[in-house]
């Protein structure tokens, strides 16, 4: 994992093609009177890294992830809560790898957003994006570039469709929409595949024939920008997230203040245990403030009165199950436990 710089020098910008072809989309700022732009994207760092060394054949395939703060200007019409930002955090990766290697690498990166979205139920549309009109390279390199996409998409059996033109200005890639349970789709994650940046920064490999060839690049996100996707999460669970990912897992409630202290030692062994728990001791009604409880989509309410304290037990209230009776707080953990654990989803709601 790396961090590279959020502002980086013009010059840097021009090499890789941003200045032509993305600098509508690009903040800048000037400091002693050299001009230096805020990063649209987090290639160009990367590809510093990269370059900080010699490479031999054999430490390729270089995977470098960065979670990086990136900035693209957006006009204000279309900015709309964090669906349409200009700052987010871009899960990003730069494989830098042989050509022999583009097959494997691409098809782990396929393995990869399909294990990351089945987590959150999640099914997904596939794109393969060809080449634009606004774009660098030949096109021999484009067309085996996009050719070894399509190879890796069949090799995993993935029905896609072509969208002719809208791939990146530096070469084609492979989209995965979302579908929500609205039935909408949202672009997250993207693999492209770039021959030119290598030839632009002119990055070299040492190969087996003790001569430097060129390496190929992939960019690759599977969330996509972060805040963007956990705005789709957010709606695809209408707030009531399953219980692994929920912010308050667990609330627990006195019936009255005689029980408070119990409340507490419960709130205390869920915590200790790492569960996210909270106890609503206000003096309110215990239907009230269940009823809070359920609208801020709280999976568990736990209720202690005077008959749990005595026995060392819970009610235990779902969400979407109800009333599920009274059982011993360390059944109670071991459960929920387990259900994060499997990161279960919750069919109830
Ligand atoms: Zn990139």
């Amino acid at each position: 994992e790396i961090r590279t710089p959020l502002i980086m020098n013009r010059s840097l910008w021009e090499r890789s093609g941003h200045w032509d072809h993305y600098r509508e989309n690009m903040y800048f700022t000037r400091i002693d009177d050299v001009d230096y732009a805020v990063k649209p994207m987090n290639c160009p760092g990367a590809i510093l890294v990269y370059r900080t060394r010699l490479h031999s054949y054999r430490d390729l395939p270089l995977r470098l992830c960065e979670m990086g703060l990136v900035h693209r200007h957006e006009l204000s019409g279309v900015l709309h809560g964090l669906m349409r930002v200009r700052a987010f955090t871009q899960d990003d990766a730069h494989i830098f790898m042989l050509p022999s290697q583009i097959r494997d690498e691409v098809t782990g990166v396929i393995e990869m957003v399909d294990r990351f979205y089945s987590v959150f139920g999640f099914r997904y549309k596939v794109e393969l994006s060809t080449r634009p009109e606004n774009s660098m390279g030949s096109d021999e390199d484009w067309e085996t570039a996009t050719a070894a996409l399509a190879d890796a998409l069949a090799g995993r059996g993935l029905s896609y469709q072509v969208n002719e033109g809208d791939g990146a200005f530096y070469g084609p890639k492979i989209d995965f929409h979302l579908e929500d349970c609205l039935g909408r789709t949202w672009q997250c994650g993207t693999v492209q595949l770039d021959f030119q940046m290598p030839e632009k920064f002119d990055l070299t490999y040492i190969g087996e024939d003790g001569h430097r060839h060129r390496p190929v690049m992939v960019h690759r996100v599977i969330f996509g920008s972060i805040e963007r996707f956990i705005a789709i999460l957010t709606e695809h669970f209408a707030g009531a997230f399953p219980t692994w990912l929920a912010p308050e897992q667990v609330r627990v409630f006195p019936i009255t203040d005689r029980q408070a202290a119990y409340a507490q030692g419960v709130l205390s062994s869920l915590e200790t245990a790492g569960i996210r728990a909270t106890a609503d001791l206000r003096n309110e009604k215990i239907t009230y403030k269940i009823r809070e409880a359920q609208r801020a989509h709280v999976p568990y309410m736990l209720v202690t009165g005077e008959r749990e304290m005595s026995a060392g037990t819970v009610a235990v209230r779902h969400r979407g199950r109800g009333d599920l009776g009274a059982v011993p707080l360390a059944e109670f953990m071991s459960e929920i436990a387990r259900e994060i654990a499997e990161k279960k989803r919750d069919e109830s709601v």
